[in-house]
């Protein structure tokens, strides 16, 4: 056999890393390994397979919940582009964030969460943590000092998104990390609004990241998977806990988003670069009230993200069109390019409306280009009164 090599460019990887002809058939592409189960010459062999597989050995496969070869390569992908030495697929970017969680804390202990999260995993430290018997403190991840004065001696985790919904603020995760370490916590990072190809939590100090694959990874809003990358040892009981939840992924799914991660550093340069221009086009109209984007010298965080993040600053933008929640409705029913729809990291560009925050719009920035998105834009915008 050649010597085979993933490359070493993060875009090389994001192409070859997890990836190999079929030693089979020679079929170039990574084929949805279809099956419930795996099939043994004796019965030696399946109960070492077996045994394997129930000690985390994820590339011994005898049935799909608990490992399968499609599931493998996205993983061993994503391992690579994070810098981790292993990865975790799941069934959605929840399974992610819930196994990871359930896994690592247990009744007794606490966990700090940053304040503005993701509307499903609100519902975990609302209702499913404390349940449990799990303490939750929320906090601002932007406020060094208040992470800190929340810090227990039961606390086990700092959970944070890295670029937060739908305000964009970008806490400082190697001085959050730096903190944490210090009181022996797990820093857990949710990097689903930015992706591997902009920011790489593990290089800054997190033990964990996870992301809802449904978003940048996939690209193209037709699967929906969850990934959670970092050391082994951390992963082993996540990956038990997928098994025994049952969150386990479809290889189907593992299959679109394999396809959509080979074009993730493209999708991500051509995002941030139309973000930055929208962003500054809606700074400048007279109908918009204000815009986030970190890359805006105006984004309180404007600092903290060019340092972590260079000169892309990712593909998400949030603005107010001036008057309200009316004023929002006018602009998002008269788009004639971009759909209404939640879910981001699209090709597509999307527009998600938010009455209940006093009428602001989310945008997850597409790939199209963007004299058609600043023509739909401006098309909104003369509906506002
Ligand atoms: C979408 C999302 C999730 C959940 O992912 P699903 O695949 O929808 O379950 C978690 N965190 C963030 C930040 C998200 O945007």
């Amino acid at each position: 056999m050649r010597e085979r090599t993933d490359g070493e460019g993060f875009a090389t990887r994001a192409i070859h890393a997890g990836e190999r002809p079929d030693p089979t058939t020679h079929a170039h592409n990574t084929p949805i390994y279809a099956t419930a189960t795996f099939a043994f010459d004796t019965a030696a062999e399946k109960e070492a397979a077996v045994d394997r597989a129930l000690e985390w050995d994820p590339t011994s496969y005898f049935y799909s919940r608990t490992g399968n070869p499609t599931n493998r390569a996205l993983e061993e992908k994503v391992a690579s582009l994070e810098g981790a030495e292993d990865c975790v697929v799941s069934s959605s970017g929840m399974a992610a964030v819930a196994s990871t969680l359930f896994a690592h804390l247990a009744a007794g202990d606490h966990i700090v969460v940053g304040d503005e999260l993701f509307a499903i995993t609100r519902v975990l430290w609302e209702d499913d943590l404390p349940r449990r018997g799990i303490a939750v403190s929320t906090v601002d991840m932007c406020d060094l000092a208040a992470v800190e004065a929340a810090i227990r001696p039961a606390t086990k985790i700092l959970f944070m998104e890295t670029s937060t919904n739908p305000r964009l603020r970008m806490p400082d995760l190697p001085a959050l990390a730096g903190l944490a370490h210090r009181h022996a916590l797990l820093v857990v990072a949710d990097n689903t609004f930015l992706g591997p190809a902009l920011f790489r939590p593990l290089e800054h100090g997190a033990d964990l990241v996870l992301h809802a694959a449904t978003k940048y990874l996939s690209g193209h809003g037709d699967a929906v998977s969850g990934v959670v990358s970092g050391p082994k040892a951390l992963l082993d009981p996540i990956r038990k806990q997928v098994d025994t939840f049952g969150q386990a992924a479809s290889p189907f799914s593992s299959f679109l988003v394999l396809r959509g991660v080979r074009t993730l550093p493209l999708r991500s340069e051509k995002g941030s670069a139309n973000a930055a221009a929208l962003a500054a086009f809606l700074e400048g109209h007279e109908k918009v009230e204000w815009v986030r984007y970190p890359g805006l010298a105006s984004h309180p965080d404007h600092a903290v993200a060019s340092r972590l993040l260079g000169d892309r600053h990712g593909a998400m933008v949030t603005f107010k069109p001036r008057g309200g929640v009316e004023a929002m409705a006018a602009f998002t029913d008269h788009l004639a390019l971009c759909d209404i729809a939640v879910s981001l990291g699209d090709v597509f560009t999307l527009v998600y409306p938010r009455p209940k925050d006093g009428g602001i719009v989310r945008v997850s920035v597409g790939c199209e280009d963007v004299a058609d998105l600043v023509a739909d834009f401006t098309l909104g915008l003369s509906f506002v009164a």
